[in-house]
């Protein structure tokens, strides 16, 4: 998907999470100093707990040693996009045997970026392991526009290439706007050509691809029976990327939707109404426990690094939300890093089969 870096700035934490550091190989110790409204005097106030790395974000890790409390729901990004990354490796097969056809994924990437060329590499792997063809073009950060136009149109015309995305951002020189208007709609896979976007901000219209990031949200609460039609939602940010397509997808689902941005005020009174909000900011821990009504259902779609002198790497990510004061008043909650994240990559992997789908007649 066209995404720009995560990793923007480094930044300390603002809200009081709780200490966390290796204590040992796969060990991390948490020191619980929460004594908020629901807090459990006879909890632990310190826990070992054995975890590998990447299950920092492990839902029974995060929830019991977080929370003090065992009621919140950690809604698990990382095994539903498995389960769906399961699913179109079951369909793509099904899809070569009957017709013969692979769906084919081609990435254009300009410049040297470390960041994009890691994020191209990841959706080249992702695509590997479903059995999706992906076709790559690399070049050089002084290309010409028509250069990048040129290798759009000869993948707009490939049989073999279903879905087209362009890997932001783009270098200064280049008028992104007419680079991504090229991507021919059938093949938009990004969801990001203003016809898509069109097409979901109308009623009875049907856009061909919706971006993955928000439409990665929405499934999330589809698969963990979260009800949308008739509750209030509250959309954190309206980037182009995310927090504007979720408010139109949550619109979709019949939810009363609002839309707080840098310039609304009193932020907290408009989120406190919310049965649901998806957060896509990129501030640290902005969202605070005392923003939530209780019972709230979070979506944390923010990336955010912030100073962390236990991980060896200096930092650790961080979402929007204060996981640790927000998941003592909600009733369930994406975890970061491992809730949102790996949904993205899925809904593109989900795109690409729907489109390869829909130009073979394939159902
Ligand atoms: P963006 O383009 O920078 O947009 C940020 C939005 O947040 C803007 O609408 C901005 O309002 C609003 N905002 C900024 N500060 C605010 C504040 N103090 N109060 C209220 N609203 C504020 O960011 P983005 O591309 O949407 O990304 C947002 C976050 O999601 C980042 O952390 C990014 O890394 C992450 N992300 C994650 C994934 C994933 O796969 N999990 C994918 C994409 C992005 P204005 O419009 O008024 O400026």
């Amino acid at each position: 998907m066209a995404s720009s870096s995560p990793i923007t700035t480094m930044m300390k934490m603002n809200c009081s999470l709780p200490a966390a550091r290796l204590v040992g190989p796969h060990q991390i110790q948490f020191r619980c100093s929460s004594v908020g409204p629901f807090h459990n005097p006879s909890f632990p106030r310190t826990i070992i707990a054995r975890a590998t790395p990447s299950a920092f974000s492990s839902s029974s890790v995060i929830t019991a040693a977080m929370t003090g409390e065992t009621s919140v729901k950690v809604i698990d990004g990382k095994k539903v996009a498995k389960d769906i990354r399961d699913e179109i490796t079951a369909e793509i097969s099904r899809m070569k045997d009957s017709i013969g056809v692979v769906p084919g994924l081609a990435v254009i990437l300009v410049g040297e970026r470390k960041d994009s060329a890691t994020y191209v590499r990841n959706k080249k792997k992702a695509c590997e392991a479903v059995g999706i063809k992906s076709y790559e073009v690399c070049l050089p950060e002084n290309s010409t526009e028509e250069e990048v136009l040129k290798s759009i149109s000869g993948f707009n015309d490939d049989p073999m290439v279903h879905g087209i995305l362009v890997q932001l951002p783009l270098p200064s020189h280049m008028n992104e706007q007419k680079i991504l208007n090229a991507v021919c709609i059938e093949k938009d896979v990004d969801g990001f050509h203003p016809l898509n976007i069109g097409r979901l901000a109308m009623r009875g219209r049907e856009p061909l691809f919706v971006p993955c990031t928000p439409k990665g949200c929405i499934e999330l609460l589809h698969r963990y029976n979260v009800e949308i039609k008739g509750k209030r939602a509250v959309v954190v940010g309206r980037s182009n990327i995310v927090g504007m397509p979720a408010a139109l997808l949550l619109q979709r689902e019949d939810a009363t939707v609002s839309i707080v941005h840098s310039r609304t005020k009193n932020p907290e009174e408009i989120t406190r109404q919310a049965d649901i909000i998806i957060s896509a900011v990129g501030q640290p821990n902005m969202v605070r426990g005392s923003w939530i009504k209780p019972g709230a259902v979070i979506i944390d779609v923010g990336i955010n690094p912030v100073e962390d002198t236990t991980n060896p790497r200096g930092y650790r990510l961080v979402g929007d939300v204060c996981y640790e004061e927000a998941s003592k008043v909600a009733s369930a909650i994406t975890p970061v890093p491992g809730g949102v994240g790996p949904m993205t990559i899925a809904m593109l992997l989900s795109n690409t089969l729907v489109s390869a789908k829909r130009i073979h007649n394939f159902e």
